[in-house]
C-alpha cells in the first residue's frame, strides 16, 4: 500500500516535468547517490530472495535508465571526494556492491565494462579464503530449491522429523533453526559446509553441482585481483563479515580484510561498508582511525554535506524497486517523498499537495521533510 502511494506520487511528479527539473537542480547537484547492490542472479536466485539477487536483465536496465537520464556514474572514491569539495557533476551517483560474491565477477563484471562504467566492491575476505558456500544464505537456498518435497530432516540435535518444504513458514522456520544451531553450536566452517552437504543430500539435491554453480561463494583471492585490475574499487567488509564491540576484535577485523585486499590487488582499501548495514556510533572513531574515508551504511537516502563520513546513506537497489522509483532516486524525487511514519499517518491526496510541483527544485523542500 505505502509503495503503490509512492509510486502514484512519483508518477505524478514525474508527468508534470518534476524529474527534469529537480535532476537539473543545485540541490540535486550539491547530493550524491551512492547505489548498494548484493549481487546480481546467476540461475534463479532473484526468485529466492529478490532483496538479495536481482536479475542480470534489471542490472542492465538500471543502467540504460542511467545514461537516459544522464547521470554521472563515479568511482566511489572520486565520488565522495568531490561531494566534500562541493564539485560533484549534475546527477553524481556511485555504484557499489557489497560481499564480493562470485557473481560479481561472473555477471556483473561484464555489464560494467560494456557500458564502461566505474563501480567498488566490498569484500569480506574469509569466505574468499576457503572457497565455499556462504552458510546461512546456501542454507535458506537450498531449502527453497526443494520447496514442492515432503522431506524427511535428521541434522543432530537440531532438526528431526517430516517437513513439508511447500509451505513458507515451514521453510522459514527451518532455515531459522539450522542458522541459529550453527552460531550456538559455534560451527567451525568446515563443519558448516559439512552441515550443507548432509542437508543437501536429504534434500535430494546435488551438493556437487551446487558447490560448481558457485550462486552463493565469495570471489577466490585471483578472481579480486582481476576484478581490481579491471578498474574496480576493492574496498573494505571485514574479514569475517562481523562487527565485534570489543575494539582490538574489531581492529583485527579490518587489519586483516585490509591484509588479504593488499595482498591480492597491491592497493590499500581506504572505504568500509558496515556488514549487513549494522552500525553504532560507537564505531565511528574506530573506523576513522583505521585510515577510511567513508563508510556506508544500508540506511536510505541521498548523501549531502552534513552526512557523517562514517555513516554515508545508500539507496539499496533491489529486484522489488519498481521502475519509477529508482527513476525517483536518479533525479532526488524520492529523497523528497515523507518518510513511512509520515506516510501512514497521510491520505494519499495529501501526499500530492506536500510536494508543489513549482516548488520542486526549491531547496527548502529539503527541509520540509
Ligand atoms: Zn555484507
Amino acid at each position: 500500500m505505502l509503495k503503490q502511494v509512492k509510486k502514484s506520487v512519483l508518477g505524478t511528479v514525474k508527468f508534470v516535468g518534476g524529474f527534469n527539473a529537480l535532476s537539473k537542480s543545485s540541490w540535486r547537484r550539491d547530493r550524491l547517490l551512492i547505489l548498494g547492490y548484493h549481487g546480481l542472479s546467476l540461475k534463479d536466485e532473484h526468485e529466492w530472495d529478490p532483496t538479495l539477487f536481482m536479475p542480470q536483465q534489471m542490472f542492465r536496465e538500471r543502467l540504460e535508465s542511467m545514461l537516459e537520464f544522464g547521470c554521472s556514474i563515479l568511482p566511489l572514491s572520486d565520488a565522495v571526494r568531490r561531494q566534500r569539495d562541493g564539485t560533484l557533476p549534475e546527477k553524481a551517483v556511485a555504484i557499489t556492491f557489497d560481499d564480493g560474491f562470485y557473481n560479481f565477477f561472473e555477471a556483473a563484471l561484464p555489464i560494467l565494462k560494456e557500458f564502461d562504467v566505474p563501480a567498488s566492491v566490498y569484500v569480506t575476505t574469509y569466505y574468499s579464503l576457503k572457497n565455499w558456500p556462504v552458510f546461512p544464505i546456501a542454507v535458506g537456498y537450498l531449502i527453497w530449491k526443494a520447496r514442492d518435497k515432503v522431506c524427511e530432516l535428521e541434522i543432530q540435535n537440531c532438526v528431526s522429523g517430516t517437513f513439508d518444504l511447500s509451505d513458507e513458514t515451514v521453510r522459514v522456520s527451518l532455515h531459522a533453526k539450522i542458522h541459529e544451531f550453527s552460531l550456538t553450536d559455534e560451527l567451525s566452517a568446515l563443519e558448516k559446509n559439512d552441515l550443507l552437504k548432509l542437508l543437501c543430500g536429504q534434500l535430494g539435491l546435488d551438493f556437487d553441482d551446487f558447490c560448481r554453480e558457485r550462486l552463493f561463494n565469495l570471489m577466490t583471492t585471483e578472481e579480486i585481483s582481476e576484478v581490481s585490475d579491471a578498474g574496480i574499487g576493492v574496498e573494505l567488509h571485514t574479514h569475517r563479515h562481523r562487527m565485534p564491540t570489543e575494539k582490538s576484535l574489531f581492529d583485527r577485523e579490518i587489519s586483516d580484510n585490509r591484509d588479504v585486499i593488499f595482498e591480492t590487488t597491491g592497493k590499500l582499501p581506504s572505504h568500509f561498508c558496515y556488514p549487513s548495514g549494522n552500525y553504532d556510533p560507537m564505531y565511528f572513531d574506530w573506523i576513522a582511525k583505521n585510515g577510511v574515508e567513508s563508510a556506508t551504511t544500508c540506511d536510505t537516502g541521498l548523501m549531502e554535506r552534513s552526512t557523517h563520513l562514517m555513516q554515508v546513506p545508500r539507496l539499496i537497489d533491489t529486484a522489488s524497486l519498481s521502475k519509477i522509483e529508482f527513476e525517483g532516486w536518479l533525479t532526488g524525487a524520492a529523497a523528497l517523498i515523507p518518510k513511512r511514519e509520515l506516510i501512514r499517518s497521510l491520505p494519499a491526496p495529501a501526499l500530492v499537495k506536500l510536494v508543489p510541483i513549482d516548488q520542486l527544485d526549491m531547496l527548502s523542500i529539503a527541509g520540509t521533510f
